[in-house]
C-alpha cells in the first residue's frame, strides 16, 4: 500500500511541522516531498489541527461515577431514565443542543413512531442527542454512537457499554471546542441490548423521512479502553464498515485514509504502529452501528478487543470498574489498573478526535490514494 512505503518521509515531514510549531516559526518547509499528493494533503491538514486538551484520569473518574451511580440501567428501570437525563445534561453543559428523543408507545419500531423530541414523555425507547451545528457544510453530519443501557446480568455494565459512553462523551466534549465544517451529532442509544431497537427506529426514521440533512459517516464505541497501550494482550482495532457487500473500492479509500492517519500521522505523535493499532478491512461487530450500515452510512468502529466475548466478563455480573482495573494491569493494584485502563481510553479518544476532524475536511473518496 502506498502509504506504508511513505512512512519514513511522513515521519520527517511531521517532525518538521512539530519543530516549527514549537519554535513558533510557522510551517515554511523548504522542501515538501509530499506536496500535491493525497498523503501530503491529509498530513498537512492534520498538522494544522488544534491539540486537544484531554485529562485521561478525570475522564476515567467520570466513567467510574457514571457506571456506579447508574447501575441497573436496563430498559425500563428508573436508572435507565436517570442515565439518559445525566447524558443529556452533560451534552448541554458541553455546549451541544441536547434533547432526549422518545419512541412513543413502544409500537412498531419501524421508524414512523420516532418523534424527534416534541414530547417529553418518559415512556418508550430513547435516544439522547447532542447537536453542534457546523460552520460550513452544516447539512452534513458526523455521528457518534454508543449505548447506555445494560443487560440485567451486569449491574454496572462498566465495559459494556459504560466505557463506550464515557469515551464518546470525552470525544464529543473535545469536538465541542473546535470549529468544524460539518455538524456533529452525538447519540447515546437505549435498548441496544434488546435488539438494537432505538438505533433501528432512528435509522429507519432517517431512511424513510429523508430529512434535509445527511449522515456522512458514523463512529461507533462499544467496549473500548482495554487495549494497547495500556492493556498489553491485544491491540486497538479500527474497523471500517461498508453499507453493502460489494464495493471494495469504497473500503479501500477508507482504509488508506485511516492508514495514513493512524500510522503516518499518529505514529510519530502517539507511537502508533501496527503492533498497537490494527486497521481491519472488515466490520463484523454487532452493535447499534449495524443499523447505520443498513441504511447506507459508512461506519468506523474502534474496538478494545477483537470480539465481545474476548472480554471475560462480557454480559456477566462482574463487568465492574474493579474488574476492568484488575484486568487492565493483570494485577490486584487498582490504582495501577486505573492508570493502565486510562492509557487505552486516551488512545481511543485521541485517535477519534483526529479521525473525526479529518473526516470533517475530506471525503476519503476525494483522496485517491
Ligand atoms: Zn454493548
Amino acid at each position: 500500500m502506498a502509504a506504508r512505503a511513505l512512512v519514513p518521509v511522513a515521519i520527517l515531514l511531521v517532525g518538521a511541522f512539530a519543530g516549527c510549531l514549537e519554535e513558533g516559526k510557522g510551517t515554511d518547509l523548504a522542501v515538501d516531498p509530499l506536496a500535491g499528493t493525497p498523503e501530503g494533503a491529509l498530513l498537512a491538514l492534520l498538522g494544522s489541527l488544534p491539540e486537544p486538551d484531554f485529562d485521561r484520569m478525570k475522564a476515567v473518574d467520570w466513567w467510574e461515577k457514571f457506571v456506579k451511580d447508574n447501575d441497573m440501567r436496563q430498559y425500563p428501570l428508573p436508572k435507565n431514565q436517570l442515565a439518559s437525563t445525566t447524558l443529556e445534561s452533560e451534552l448541554r453543559s458541553a455546549g451541544f443542543q441536547a434533547r432526549i428523543m422518545y419512541n412513543f408507545g413502544g409500537v412498531g419500531y419501524q421508524g414512523t413512531n420516532v418523534v424527534p423530541a416534541q414530547g417529553n414523555t418518559p415512556f418508550g425507547f430513547k435516544v439522547v442527542q447532542g447537536l453542534k451545528e457546523g460552520t460550513g457544510a452544516k447539512d452534513h453530519r458526523l455521528v457518534l454512537i454508543s449505548h447506555f443501557d445494560t443487560v440485567p446480568s451486569t449491574p454496572q455494565g462498566a465495559y459494556d457499554d459504560g466505557s463506550g459512553v464515557a469515551v464518546q462523551l470525552s470525544i464529543c466534549k473535545l469536538l465541542a471546542k473546535v470549529a468544524m465544517n460539518k455538524t456533529v451529532e452525538c447519540l447515546f442509544f437505549d435498548n441496544e441490548e434488546n435488539g438494537l431497537l432505538a438505533s433501528q427506529a432512528y435509522a429507519n426514521w432517517y431512511a424513510q423521512s429523508k430529512p434535509q440533512w445527511k449522515w456522512d459517516q458514523a463512529f461507533g464505541y462499544d467496549m473500548v479502553g482495554l487495549n494497547w497501550p495500556g492493556y498489553s494482550k491485544w491491540k486497538l482495532y479500527s474497523m471500517i464498515g461498508k453499507p453493502t457487500t460489494e464495493p471494495d473500492a469504497f473500503l479501500a479509500s477508507h482504509n488508506d485514509f485511516l492508514d495514513v492517519l493512524a500510522y503516518d500521522y499518529l505514529g510519530p505523535k502517539l507511537n502508533v504502529t501496527t503492533d498497537g493499532v490494527e486497521v481491519l478491512r472488515v466490520h463484523d461487530r454487532n452493535s447499534d452501528e449495524q443499523n447505520f450500515k443498513r441504511v447506507g452510512i459508512p461506519v468506523v468502529r474502534f474496538a478494545g478487543g477483537r470480539k465481545a466475548a474476548d472480554y471475560p466478563q462480557y454480559h456477566k455480573e462482574q463487568d465492574t470498574v474493579e474488574f476492568v482495573y484488575r484486568y487492565a494491569c493483570e494485577c490486584q493494584d487498582l490504582a495501577k489498573g486505573k492508570e493502565t485502563f486510562a492509557r487505552g481510553y486516551e488512545l481511543v479518544v485521541l485517535m477519534s478526535y483526529y479521525t473525526i476532524l479529518a473526516y470533517d475536511q475530506y471525503d476519503p473518496k476525494a483522496l485517491p490514494f
